[in-house]
C-alpha cells in the first residue's frame, strides 16, 4: 500500500515537473485561417508557419475553418492546448460558431494570447468581444457605432475621434516609415526608433472599441498616398482581461510578410502574446534600418 502511494506521488510529481519544463521551453502556436474575401490565405499561411518554425521554441499547429464547419458548429479548435493563436483571418471570413466564440473569449480572458495580422482586423464586425481584442478594425460595415477612430496627432497625443464615417481604408501599396512610440515595451526594445516597411498597404481610419490599446508604433498616412495625414497605429498591444494581443496592420501578402520589418515584429509579438516576455533578438542586420537621431 505504502509503495503504491509512493509510486502515485512520484508519478504526480514527475507529471508536474514535465509539464512545467515543457511549458517553459515550448511555445505552442496555433495558426488559424479560413476562407476570406480579399487576401490569399492559402499562400500566406504556409509562409507564416515557415517563419514561426525558424524559432526552436515555437511548436506550430494549423487550423482552418470552412463555411460548412462554421455553419454546422463543428469548427471547434482546442484553444486551451495553445499559448498563442495567430489569426490569419480576413475580410468576410465565416463567423465562428457561437460555442467556439465563447470558448475563445474564455481562453483569452483567462490569460491566452492572440496575434492579429493585417486583415484579421477586417472580419467579424458584429462579434463584440473579438473587436475588443483587436481594439480597432476596418471594413465590414464598421462605422461610428463600432467605436472611435484611433490615431496620434503630430505631437504624439493619442486621439479617439468619435466622428461619423467608415472604418478602414488604405491607399496604394507603398514604402513607409514605422515610428516606435513605446521603445521600452518588450516587443519594441532594441528596434531602431524609425524603420522602413513596404511596399505594403498602410491601413488607416481604423476604428473600434479602442480600449486597453497601447500604440507601440505608428505609420504616417501621407495624403500623397491617398492617406489621412494622421499617424496611424501600425503595431499595437492590447490587453483583454488577463489575455494579451499583438496587433500588426502590416502583411498584405507573401512578399510583405517576408520582409525583415514584419518578420522581426511578428516573431517578437507572438512570443510576447504567448509569454509576456521577449527573448527573440532583433537581428543585427535588421533591414530597412534608419538610425534615428532622436
Ligand atoms: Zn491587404
Amino acid at each position: 500500500m505504502q509503495n503504491r502511494l509512493f509510486l502515485s506521488i512520484s508519478l504526480i510529481v514527475s507529471f508536474f515537473a514535465t509539464g512545467t519544463k515543457s511549458y517553459a521551453e515550448e511555445i505552442r502556436v496555433l495558426v488559424a485561417d479560413g476562407p476570406q474575401g480579399a487576401h490569399n490565405f492559402l499562400e500566406t499561411t504556409p509562409v507564416l508557419i515557415e517563419i514561426l518554425k525558424t524559432q526552436p521554441r515555437f511548436v506550430v499547429t494549423h487550423t482552418r475553418s470552412s463555411e460548412e464547419a462554421c455553419k454546422d458548429g463543428s469548427y471547434q479548435p482546442s484553444f486551451a492546448d495553445f499559448d498563442v493563436v495567430v489569426m490569419n483571418e480576413g475580410f468576410n471570413a465565416p463567423l465562428w460558431p457561437k460555442a467556439t466564440q465563447t470558448a475563445f473569449e474564455k481562453y483569452m480572458a483567462e490569460g491566452g494570447g492572440m496575434v492579429s495580422i493585417h486583415a484579421a482586423n477586417n472580419c467579424w464586425p458584429d462579434w463584440v468581444e473579438y473587436n475588443k481584442m483587436t481594439g480597432v478594425g476596418g471594413w465590414g460595415g464598421r462605422n461610428e457605432k463600432s467605436g472611435p477612430y484611433l490615431y496620434m496627432d503630430d505631437e504624439g497625443k493619442i486621439i479617439r475621434d468619435p466622428a461619423p464615417g467608415k472604418g478602414g481604408a488604405h491607399g496604394p501599396a507603398h514604402e513607409f516609415e514605422i515610428k516606435v512610440r513605446q521603445p521600452e515595451h518588450p516587443i519594441m526594445k532594441g528596434l531602431p526608433l524609425v524603420f522602413k516597411h513596404g511596399p505594403d498597404e498602410l491601413y488607416d481610419k481604423l476604428r473600434g472599441p479602442a480600449e486597453n490599446v497601447t500604440i507601440l508604433a505608428t505609420a504616417f498616412s501621407s495624403p500623397d498616398q491617398k492617406g489621412t495625414g494622421r499617424h496611424e497605429p501600425a503595431l499595437m498591444a492590447i490587453s483583454y482581461h488577463k489575455g494579451r494581443v499583438f496587433h500588426t496592420i502590416l502583411g498584405h501578402h507573401t512578399s510583405q510578410i517576408q520582409e525583415g520589418s514584419f518578420v522581426t515584429t511578428f516573431l517578437r509579438g507572438t512570443e510576447w502574446a504567448a509569454t509576456e516576455k521577449v527573448t527573440i533578438p532583433v537581428p543585427t542586420e535588421f533591414p530597412n534600418q534608419e538610425k534615428s537621431s532622436e
